[in-house]
């Protein structure tokens, strides 16, 4: 495959169909330098359509990086807020006033040295605000670049691989323009999902197009949920009310109520197991719990007994209100 045609239809996709977004222009390196990393800083972890009118507001009150430099956090946080994130604002904030005393960074080397950019952003930074031949790999050039030579292999495990690819068919006389078009194959034309190969510029190329795992590629490893399983106890005392418990203030489902539970193989002594059981999904632990029964006279120290009727009064987690459901109390 001709790597110079490849940047060549890029290109002249780009030209045709980029986005047309604040902080970027067609032909080379924005004039404004600062506008682009204000919008690197913003575009982290949020998306473009987010980004816009934030990033609007922000440029009119603080239109240089002298005004940005010389501004207090607080009063950038009133430009900020909703933007989440807020380490980045006060990163911004360090990062302009080391610019405006000390100029702007020419080198990866320099970008790296300031707070909030990291290899990423520096790369794309240097490309699109000097354009200097900055070779830019964030999840869209992964995904790309991956289908287009069709990898299948984890990229946790080909990310050299991948890099070095990405390096040799970036356009070296147009860094800006290549770093942004290959930005926007991936957000609009190379999508995760449903990707428009027809529309693509490298369809010809692909060694992905046409084939049925499309969507599989990149392998990005998925972590497996770990399987636990235990035991949660329904301690009844002779009135027939329930006993539960307040979690401790830290770690997982902390300050909410909760009945007694343990991620053990082996039972309480005096419980009695029912047939019934839940399982419940955390970010990374599947949970399954198999509901015991117990009757105890003496109130446990650390919790509190109470009317099945009143439970809805006191805040519990999904799981706990699924026990509640499965055991009908
Ligand atoms: S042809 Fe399809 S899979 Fe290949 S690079 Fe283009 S959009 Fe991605």
């Amino acid at each position: 495959m001709e790597k110079a045609a490849l940047s060549t239809l890029l290109l002249r996709w780009y030209q045709e169909n980029g986005r047309d977004l604040p902080w970027r222009v067609k032909d080379g390196a924005h004039h404004n330098p600062y506008a682009v990393l204000v919008s690197e800083i913003m575009l982290q972890q949020t998306t473009v359509a987010t980004v816009v009118p934030y990033f609007e507001r922000f440029m009119e009150k603080f239109p240089t990086i002298q005004s940005l430099a010389q501004a207090s956090i607080e009063e950038i946080y009133k430009y900020w807020q909703g933007l989440g994130y807020y380490a980045r604002a006060r990163s911004l904030l360090a990062t302009a006033q080391i610019i405006a005393k000390q100029g702007w960074p020419q080198t990866l080397k320099e970008a790296l040295s300031l707070k909030g950019l990291g290899t990423y952003t520096a790369a794309s930074f240097l490309a699109l605000a000097f354009n200097l031949p900055k070779t830019v790999v964030d999840g869209n050039v992964i995904r790309i670049i991956s289908r287009l030579y069709h990898l299948t292999e984890p990229v946790k495990e080909i990310l050299p691989k991948i890099h070095k690819l990405a390096e040799d068919i970036a356009d070296k006389d147009h860094p800006a323009d290549y770093a942004s078009a290959i930005m926007d194959l991936g957000a609009l034309i190379c999508t995760p999902k449903n990707p428009q190969c027809l529309l693509c510029p490298w369809q010809k190329h692909c060694q992905s197009f046409g084939k049925k795992d499309i969507e599989e590629i990149p392998l990005l490893k998925r972590q497996k949920k770990i399987e636990k399983k235990g035991f949660v106890y329904l301690i009844f005392n002779p009135k027939g009310e329930v006993f539960i418990r307040k979690r401790t203030e830290k770690g997982l489902l902390s300050g909410l109520w909760e009945f007694p539970w343990d991620d053990t193989s082996t039972i309480r002594p005096n419980a009695k197991k029912t047939d019934k059981s839940v399982t419940h999904i955390f970010t990374h632990i599947k949970l399954t719990l198999q509901i015991c029964i117990c009757q105890s006279n003496t109130a446990p120290t650390e919790g509190v007994f109470v009317a099945p009727a009143s439970l809805s009064g006191y805040p519990m987690s999904t799981l706990m209100k699924k026990i509640i459901k499965t055991a009908n109390i």
